[in-house]
């Protein structure tokens, strides 16, 4: 009998390590995260569940670490798209919500974090916070009350918009601004990775900056939480920066590269955003596998209904069709070189952005249809469909939402001039 182990997984382009890591968290997440997932749902505000949480993942079981060079006390991870695409999945299949929480550690951070391009001297400064004992987490904080999609949209905007200013006095970067939603806000950021300009209202990219900020510098502040409608293990809230100061070598890497390899990022949130939705459909392909097998509907479990049959047959084909092409993409960016491309390339953040579209409308269908056929079961939440059908919904939302990934995707595809 298929399991969801059947799904695509090409074996050769994933390494032991990889493999392994993608157990692991499977085991820590069936018996240390499913029996208090209702629980953590409800954790929105305190994160009381989910601190501790985190730090099994990030500090226990290493995954801050793995990001890390050797030098500076990580383990160095050589292949980060599948090792984004592996955790990514897993983790949602539990609860995307945390996935997102995990991964967001460190996504603000790639660009001084991959290799080639690796910032040495912020790593050595960071590196023990992340791969230590206690629980350090980091928050990737570009959008603003005033958009999110324009400053993501920098082809066409070219940070334009970009409020948060960096001011460079004398050894000391003075960030004045106010970013908004970022994952692990409020008082789980440690450390944010903080999208600026340090020229307001221009395109030029030498005025992109990404500058680190500790939580705790004079004049940083955070609001309350947002209730939203899922992902509550992701705390999201406002954040002000009022005349921080911090050193000038916290700036990543400077005019130019700072933008070059944020891009970088970008594609890998665009891939990371499709494995959850792959991770939360496999998760819905086993309730409703469970589900159609145990229910009797006119004297024959409901599976065997023909009109039902058409629902899993296409819950599975999502899958496998959304898997088959997240992996290759995985793969064109792990090894961009055969592609003749840089992994910063801004045709990988384009590309990828029709994928993680194609997954959270894949998602979207699948909870829905799911929920169909279970019936008010599936809408309750002890069968966990409805958490799946809340929380997939803001994976379409974020990084520029469906608007801009249409756009971007279409841009690539067809040389739009004017959107
Ligand atoms: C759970 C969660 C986690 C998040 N995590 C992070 C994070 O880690 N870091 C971070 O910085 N932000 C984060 N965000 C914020 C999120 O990325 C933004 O909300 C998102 O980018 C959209 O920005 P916006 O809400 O300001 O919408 P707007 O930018 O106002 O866009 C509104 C709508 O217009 C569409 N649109 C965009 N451009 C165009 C166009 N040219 N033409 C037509 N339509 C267009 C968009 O797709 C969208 O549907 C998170 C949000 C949530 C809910």
């Amino acid at each position: 009998m298929p399991t969801i182990d059947d799904f695509v997984r090409p074996k050769e382009w994933v390494s032991d390590f990889v493999v392994e890591m993608g157990k692991v968290l499977r085991r820590w997440g069936q018996e240390r995260y499913v029996p208090i997932r209702q629980k953590v749902d409800e954790d929105w505000r305190e994160h009381e569940l989910v601190e501790p949480l985190l730090k099994e993942v990030l500090v226990d079981l290493g995954i801050n670490a793995a990001f890390f060079p050797a030098e500076a006390g990580g383990t160095d991870m050589p292949e980060p798209a599948t090792f984004i695409t592996v955790i990514a999945e897993e983790l949602a299949r539990i609860d995307s919500g945390f996935a997102t929480a995990t991964l967001c550690s460190v996504w603000g951070l790639l660009p001084i974090l991959l290799p080639p391009h690796r910032n040495m001297e912020l790593c050595m400064e960071f590196g023990p916070k992340f791969c230590g004992d206690e629980l350090y987490v980091g928050c990737h904080a570009m959008t603003e009350p005033a958009g999110g999609a324009d400053i993501e949209n920098f082809g066409r905007m070219k940070g334009k918009t970009i409020q948060t200013t960096a001011t460079l006095d004398g050894n000391e970067w003075v960030i004045q601004g106010h970013k908004i939603w970022p994952t692990n806000s409020g008082k789980v950021g440690d450390l944010y990775a903080v999208v600026c300009t340090t020229k307001k209202g221009s395109v030029d990219p030498n005025d992109f900056a990404l500058i680190l900020v500790p939580a705790d510098t004079k004049g940083v502040s955070v609001g309350n939480p947002y209730q939203k409608a899922g992902m509550n293990a992701d705390m999201n809230s406002d954040v002000w920066f009022d005349e921080v100061r911090v050193p000038k070598r916290y700036r990543f890497h400077g005019p130019g590269d700072d933008l070059k390899y944020w891009k970088r990022a970008i594609t890998l949130g665009n891939i990371g955003s499709a494995a959850m939705c792959v991770g939360i459909m496999k998760s819905v392909y086993e309730i409703v596998k469970r589900f159609t097998s145990e229910r009797i509907v006119g004297g024959k479990a409901l599976k065997e209904h023909s009109i039902v049959a058409d629902m899993l047959c296409e819950v599975a084909m999502l899958i496998e069709s959304t898997s088959a092409w997240m992996w290759t993409y995985t793969r064109e960016v792990e090894r961009s070189q055969d592609y003749g491309r840089e992994p910063w390339d801004e045709r990988f953040v384009l590309k990828t952005r029709g994928l993680a579209l194609f997954a959270n409308n894949a998602v979207e269908r699948a909870c829905s249809r799911a929920m169909d056929f279970m019936g008010s079961y599936g809408y309750a939440r002890e069968f966990d469909i409805e958490k799946h059908w809340r929380d997939q919904k803001v994976i379409g939302i974020w990084m520029g939402g469906k608007g801009l990934k249409t756009l971007e995707n279409a841009r690539y595809w067809y040389d739009l001039e004017t959107l």
